[in-house]
């Protein structure tokens, strides 16, 4: 199958309402731009560098999603080309985008990214904490990042029962975290949740946006810090 019959595939397996974003990671201009031309505008990335100089070289119109661990001091360099920062998962970090933010003149669509896999390497927030910040006076303080919903990676294991749980549990914290702080504000509507090996459990678990790589392109080359 190509990619772009693969693409179709997954565009009739996954239900309205959950957006696909297509993580481009490792993936060349020209096969991105492939699936430009057949009408998709939401990808993903990783890595600051990579996101920039793909941005630079591909239409304005491309939704940049940003997924990756992201550092402070790298933040200035996304601002101008980002749509949407998943991984947010700290206070530091968000009061960084929200400064930068308010220098380009752009309000940011940012997801705060929970720690719900059991292993113990991924980023993000404990609930307790997500919700801290939500209480912070700095947070309150904030003119120009919105926050849209919450990210999670679920635990890469072949256990469907644990990965159902730990969405289960994220989408939990986005009902509490809506009912809490956002309940007059219909811009928190989004649970970013499910790759390839396990987006219909987040689908059926409430995911609205799916962030899918090998399944359209097959696996990426293994870079030297994953081996
Ligand atoms: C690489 C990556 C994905 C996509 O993973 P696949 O298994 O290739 O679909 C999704 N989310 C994040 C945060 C990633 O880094």
């Amino acid at each position: 199958m190509t990619i772009i019959e693969k693409l179709d595939l997954l565009y009739h397996s996954i239900p309205r309402g959950v957006r696909m974003i297509v993580v481009s990671k490792t993936q060349s201009p020209e096969t991105i731009t492939e699936t430009y031309n057949a009408g998709h505008r939401d990808f993903g990335e990783n890595k600051v560098q990579e996101m920039i100089s793909k941005a630079a070289a591909l239409p304005p119109d491309i939704h940049w999603h940003f997924i990756g661990h992201l550092q402070t001091n790298k933040v200035k360099y996304i601002v101008p080309v980002v749509y949407m920062i998943h991984s947010i998962d700290s206070l530091k970090l968000l009061k960084e985008v929200d400064r930068e933010a308010l220098k380009a003149g752009r309000i940011i669509s940012c997801l705060l990214q929970i720690h719900i896999a059991s292993e113990e390497t991924k980023f993000g927030f404990d609930p307790v904490e997500a919700f801290g910040v939500l209480d912070s006076a700095e947070y309150r303080a904030m003119q120009n990042v919105r926050i849209r919903g919450l990210m999670g990676m679920a635990t890469f294991t072949d256990d469907t029962n644990l990965v159902r749980q730990e969405f289960r549990y994220l989408r939990e914290c986005f009902g509490r975290m809506k009912a809490e702080y956002f309940q007059a504000d219909t811009s928190f509507c989004e649970l970013s949740m499910g790759m390839s090996g396990d987006y219909s459990l987040a689908i059926e678990e409430g995911s609205t946006m799916v962030r899918i790589g090998t399944a359209i392109f097959g696996e990426r080359p293994k870079i030297k810090s994953e081996l």
